[in-house]
């Protein structure tokens, strides 16, 4: 982009400005539709999420066996929700704004094998490629018992096909160790952001790790390279995957029944809200799906990025999506959440979603790392910087009248209401790491 370009967008968009200045900021989104509305243009159905359902019961005695610590679950990969009533008073006494309603963490940083949230669309797309090659061959049906898959045989077959990835870490983890337990041969192209602990325990489990000085963009295009030249190598393309997304999509139904157990409504009058941290896009945009069609009109989904990597707000925001990237605007997507750290948004995604999307924000990662130290304070549970994204929601939708009002939210509502911080990793984090993380806290 050169400037006069740069500065006809800046004019167009304001909000910019703020963005450049590395600004914590909130775009509350003007153009969201109704999900019967807005459903048309994601281009997946809630016919999709229920086969991804149905593919993950066909794998759950595998992954019972495959992974001992998912065996109490039945092979069932899912978090638990924790009501932290302790950090949502922490959170109004540091800042000053309540939060009206009751405030809930989503602890997909516990989720087993890997640790973080992309243990839902990771793992979910290595099965659906094992199955799709396992039938194609012959040697599976739907009906079977697919622990069969943990047989010599099986492993020897998988052996002859390879996966590969781009990543600045927890999705590296995920598809490389379940990938690697399948019998694959699997290459993580890992971002410089990526952690040295999560390459080597990649190592550990027979992983190979290509390792990059340069920003995630680098390595899935690297990725992407290196599996083209080899015809029974499988891209795992992060910023285009359906299949990742529906893996995530599943957590919608899965939230509503365990809300059931613990007998919180959702409803009219009692809203939900979701804030999901975002990298490029595929966990919380699939994630966010799946609550659409579990819950409908009545959960407000919001997307949490750092200052410096600020994507899918930017792309959103100015409708071009995967056409531009931070960097472009000045913006250098250096950011302590490694998770986060995405400079150019999943097109696919933005324009799936951006209908079904209520808003967006940015923090800044001292705005982390206080939140990661008071969480462990107030309720001990530790997070890694990415997965504190969401905390600063909660307080900038009770403190936005224009967008209560947009959405015709009463103060009654606001007080029924249901908030939900998705903590999206950290459950893995070695004892060092986290000790550095909560010194960073004030
Ligand atoms: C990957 C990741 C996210 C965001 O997921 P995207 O699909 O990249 O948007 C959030 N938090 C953590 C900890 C992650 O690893």
């Amino acid at each position: 982009m050169n400037n006069a370009e740069m500065t006809t967008l800046i004019e167009k968009f304001p909000l910019l400005n703020d963005l450049i200045a590395l600004k914590e900021v909130a775009w509350f989104n003007p153009a969201t539709t109704s999900l019967a509305e807005g459903l048309p243009y994601v281009g997946l159905t809630g016919a999709d999420v229920k086969e991804a359902h149905a593919r993950l019961a066909r794998f759950a005695p595998y992954l019972a066996k495959a992974f001992p610590e998912t065996a109490a679950t039945n092979g069932i990969i899912e978090s638990e929700l924790a009501a932290i009533p302790a950090m949502q008073k922490r959170l109004h006494a540091a800042l000053g704004q309540e939060i009206y309603g009751k405030l809930w963490l989503k602890k997909d940083s516990h989720l087993p094998i890997s640790g973080s949230i992309k243990a839902r669309g990771g793992i979910y797309e290595v099965l659906t490629h094992a199955e799709k090659l396992a039938t194609e061959a012959g040697l599976l049906n739907p009906e079977d018992d697919y622990s069969k898959l943990l047989s010599p045989e099986f492993r020897e077959f998988f052996s002859r096909y390879s996966i590969a990835v781009g990543s600045t870490g927890n999705l590296g983890l995920s598809i490389g160790i379940m990938s690697a337990r399948v019998g694959f041969r699997v290459t993580v192209h890992m971002s410089a952001d990526a952690r040295e602990w999560k390459k080597a325990k990649l190592r550990s489990h027979g992983v190979e790790v290509v390792e990059y000085a340069e920003d995630y963009g680098v390595a899935v295009e690297q990725g992407r390279k290196a599996a083209e030249s080899d015809a029974n190598c499988f891209f795992i393309d992060d910023e285009n995957s359906r299949t990742l997304f529906l893996g995530y999509a599943v957590a919608g139904q899965r939230l509503k029944d365990q809300f059931a157990q613990r007998s919180i409504t959702v409803d009219e009058q009692h809203p939900l809200f979701v804030y999901l941290p975002c990298g490029v896009g595929g966990g919380p945009g699939g994630v966010a799906f799946g609550l659409k069609i579990a819950f409908g009109d009545h959960v407000h989904c919001i997307f949490a990025e750092p200052t410096h990597s600020p994507c899918m707000l930017l792309g959103v925001h100015t409708g071009l999506h995967d056409a531009i990237s931070v960097q472009e605007i000045g913006i250098d997507n250096l950011t302590a959440a490694d998770g986060l750290a995405v400079g150019r948004a999943s097109g696919f995604v933005g324009r799936a979603m951006q209908r079904l999307l209520d808003g967006f924000y940015t923090a800044e990662d001292q705005t982390l790392y206080n939140m990661l130290g008071w969480l462990a304070a107030e309720e001990d549970i530790r997070l890694e910087p990415s997965a504190l994204a969401g905390m600063p929601g909660p307080q900038h939708v009770c403190a936005n009248e224009a967008y209560q009002r947009m959405h015709g939210l009463s103060t009654e509502q606001l007080n029924n209401a249901t908030h939900l911080v998705w903590a999206t990793g950290g459950g893995m984090v070695p004892e060092a790491e986290m000790a550095q993380y909560l010194a960073k806290a004030r």
